[in-house]
């Protein structure tokens, strides 16, 4: 028998009639099964989360307490979660337990915000006429948050935001990829055991068009946090009216690599980056602009590290790069290295897939409008393309529709600065890769890659309402 996950709804788990599998993404086999939510289990999950919000407030002290608690706690479980995270998704073991460790660090900076959150004196005295009056603001709950994740990081990027939204004071319904539900449900059973109150935190299990579309249209639900594709995240933008919603979304992250950098640090980085969680990660390496005086050296030397990763089951402790998400993305990503191919680009490496692996693969001889370049791959995918000043990298860079975060490799300060100042991204990272993330700082992009910042200190200010207070005395 497979264990059965449920929906997780005021504190109970609820079983429904539709159900479906949940597949080990190495072993193709059949993990577990689990219920399906329809418009009528949403309906209740929101109902729930909205009279838990009513019915009582918790104090800031405690919730601080629960999150930390809840951090604790996934430490504890640590290594069970990492095995599911593996299982789940195909991350290596190693990358699932640095996803773990970064899940409980984002729990604890969002307990910490719990106690942070303040208003501020408003000097109304200063306006004429308003000697008799004292201002000051408050940061109020919104209420119900919707959290939606994506399946590539699915417990910290969940931590990210029910994290912050409790911190907050708001109760929250949360979505988890279809993918990935049984971490999902890990991550609840987590809260609960924390001591988080009923109804607080509600989970719905399902298809996206489904589920998704019924969480949409529930006016109850006062701010969305959605991370995954800009073409869902456009569609329920454009659905949810006047109700406001955090977007985090994809790229085609660009990293420069300027002649005078430490070309040994910007191999080792860019390769070993651009294949992190099998190219699934919204930073990764995408496109790499070289300086010509380097660029011979760095496709040889990124090449033959990549020679060098083991390809393979993500549970052995030795695997580099496991399997994508499904067999149908590899084969999406292995049409378009051959669709570049095609059109004139060559493969330095890799190139071939086995079911849901796809080989590390290095593209030289791209152009702009092929697809490997100019929209996300999302997988362990990358072109070197070479430049002659910094100029032109930085217009090329430049060149997305996409800004989420940006590479530069330089020893010359000029460089470094004019990067800063004149890559459009939410993050320039300098002497780093892209796909750098501390789970403390403000993360998001600009263009279609966002309209918001993650990290607890930022998003929770999205997450509350500024009440402004004038007393007449
Ligand atoms: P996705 O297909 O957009 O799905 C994301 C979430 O949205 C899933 O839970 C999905 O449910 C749900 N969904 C699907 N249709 C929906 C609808 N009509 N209404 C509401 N929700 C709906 O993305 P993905 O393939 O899981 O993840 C990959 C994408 O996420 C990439 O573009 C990546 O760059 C992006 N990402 C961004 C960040 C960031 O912080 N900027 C971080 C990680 C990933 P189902 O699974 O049931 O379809």
């Amino acid at each position: 028998m497979l264990p059965e996950y449920r929906l997780f709804i005021n504190g109970e788990w609820i079983a429904t009639e539709q159900k479906s599998q949940v597949i080990n993404k190495a072993t193709g086999t059949p993990l577990a099964t689990y219920s399906q939510a329809g418009p009528e289990e949403v309906d209740i999950a929101v109902t729930a989360a909205w009279k838990a919000f009513r019915r009582e407030k918790i104090d800031p002290y405690y919730r601080y307490e629960i999150l930390k608690k809840a951090s604790e706690l996934l430490l504890e479980r640590h290594e069970d979660l990492a095995l599911t995270l593996s299982q789940e998704v195909g991350k290596t073991l190693k990358e699932a337990r640095g996803e773990v460790s970064r899940a409980a660090e984002t729990l604890l900076l969002s307990a910490e915000e719990a106690k942070r959150l303040q208003g501020e004196v408003v000097p109304i005295e200063g306006s004429p006429g308003n000697t008799n009056r004292r201002a000051w603001t408050m940061r109020v709950p919104l209420g119900v948050v919707c959290a939606i994740t994506p399946f590539n990081a699915p417990l910290n990027l969940a931590c990210h935001k029910i994290g912050p939204a409790l911190a907050a004071g708001n109760a929250v319904v949360y979505k988890p990829a279809s993918t990935t539900p049984i971490t999902g449900a890990k991550l609840c059973q987590v809260l609960a055991d924390a001591g988080l109150p009923t109804g607080y935190l509600n989970m719905v299990l399902g298809s996206g068009a489904v589920v998704g579309d019924a969480l949409a249209r529930d006016e109850r639900i006062a701010f969305y946090s959605f991370t995954g594709s800009p073409a869902v995240g456009l569609r329920l933008k454009s659905s949810i009216g006047f109700r406001r919603i955090a977007l985090e979304l994809g790229s085609n992250s660009p990293n420069i690599v300027h002649s005078d950098a430490d070309l040994c640090l910007a191999v080792e980085a860019c390769t070993r980056s651009a294949f992190a969680n099998a190219g699934q990660l919204c930073i990764s390496v995408q496109r790499v602009y070289v300086q010509r005086q380097v660029y011979d050296e760095f496709c040889r030397r990124a090449v033959d590290l990549t020679r060098t990763l083991k390809v393979g089951d993500p549970l052995d402790p030795a695997t580099d790069i496991g399997p994508m998400i499904s067999e149908a993305e590899a084969e999406r990503a292995e049409s378009w290295v051959k669709e570049a191919v095609a059109g004139g680009a060559q493969v330095l490496v890799g190139g071939r897939r086995r079911g849901a692996w796809l080989e590390p693969t290095i593209l030289a001889g791209v152009t702009p409008e092929m697809r490997v370049c100019c929209q996300e791959i999302f997988a362990p995918v990358f072109s070197v393309i070479p430049y002659d000043t910094i100029d032109e990298a930085i217009a090329m860079a430049n060149d997305s529709r996409y800004g989420l975060q940006a590479g530069i490799f330089t020893n010359s300060l000029d460089v470094a600065n004019l990067c800063a100042q004149e890559l459009e991204f939410g993050s320039v990272i300098i002497n780093d890769v892209s796909t750098f993330r501390a789970d403390l700082m403000p993360y998001g992009g600009v263009k279609e890659s966002g309209t918001s910042k993650e990290g607890p200190r930022y998003v929770i200010r999205e997450m509350t309402e500024e009440r402004l207070v004038v007393l007449r005395i």
